[in-house]
């Protein structure tokens, strides 16, 4: 099956290694003998809505993130109707920022969110920088990798974080919760980036693309001992960190 995901601006938002992700996805796709098809959605570009299975979007510093912020909040409309018909879409850091109401910068400039996501946050002096343990009750998983972010996110009443923090700050340093959830949307702080050491997850959002394309189906296990090794590795780093929050 042909997996179709549209990358939203690559050359903007794709700091920590963002792109490995794609790579990831692309690799797990192939060993089930589904293929990738990746096209970039950059600057005044439409959004092919009903041709996508899987939106990405990575992390990017202020700078970047002020340079693309009105071209996609000009985005919002379609992007949303393919959220509302289950297209499934992974959002990290500065682009998971961007999927809220607004982003507010550390110079106080407000940037538009594309309001997909529950959610607004607010740059704050201190960054928060470090490994992060996860739990994810809904998945009974854990995620662990590197959060670096000055902003602080907070969900609405009665968003779904996509994970309750075991160790790291998560997504304010204070609610004990990180990322978001909403139908096949993941929007996390996690980078590094985030997939190589997390298989489930890519497994969870290459299944939720796959049953957009057609294909609804449980993705046999892959043999993923060293990605569980390096997982473990991650979920230690945070735990010798030692705060909560
Ligand atoms: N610029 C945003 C912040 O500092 C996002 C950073 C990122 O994508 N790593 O919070």
């Amino acid at each position: 099956m042909k997996i179709r995901v549209g990358h939203l601006y690559p050359d903007y938002l794709n700091i920590y290694a963002d792109r490995g992700n794609i790579a990831v996805l692309a690799q797990r796709a192939a060993r089930r003998g589904h293929e990738l098809q990746v096209r970039a959605i950059g600057m005044g570009e439409a959004v092919p809505v009903g041709e996508i299975d899987l939106y990405y979007v990575g992390g990017g510093q202020d700078r970047e993130q002020a340079l693309v912020a009105h071209d996609l909040a000009r985005k919002a409309d379609p992007l949303r109707e393919a959220v509302e018909h289950d297209a499934a879409f992974l959002a990290v850091c500065g682009g998971y920022q961007l999927l809220g109401r607004f982003y507010r910068g550390v110079a106080g400039d407000e940037l538009p969110g594309v309001g997909i996501l529950p959610l607004h946050t607010v740059a704050g002096e201190r960054r928060m920088i470090g490994d992060v343990l996860l739990h994810c009750p809904w998945a009974a998983e854990t995620l662990a990798r590197l959060e670096n972010h000055a902003g602080r996110t907070v969900l609405d009443d009665g968003a779904e974080p996509l994970g309750r923090v075991g160790d790291g700050f998560g997504n304010d340093g204070a609610s004990g919760f990180e990322g978001c959830r909403y139908r096949n949307v993941y929007g996390t702080y996690l980078h590094g980036p985030l997939l190589p050491r997390n298989p489930w997850f890519a497994d969870r959002v290459l299944a939720d693309a796959l049953a957009h394309a057609g294909e609804p189906t449980e993705l046999e296990p892959l043999a993923d001992e060293l990605e569980r090794q390096a997982h473990a590795v991650s979920a230690e780093r945070a735990r010798a960190r030692g705060g909560r929050y």
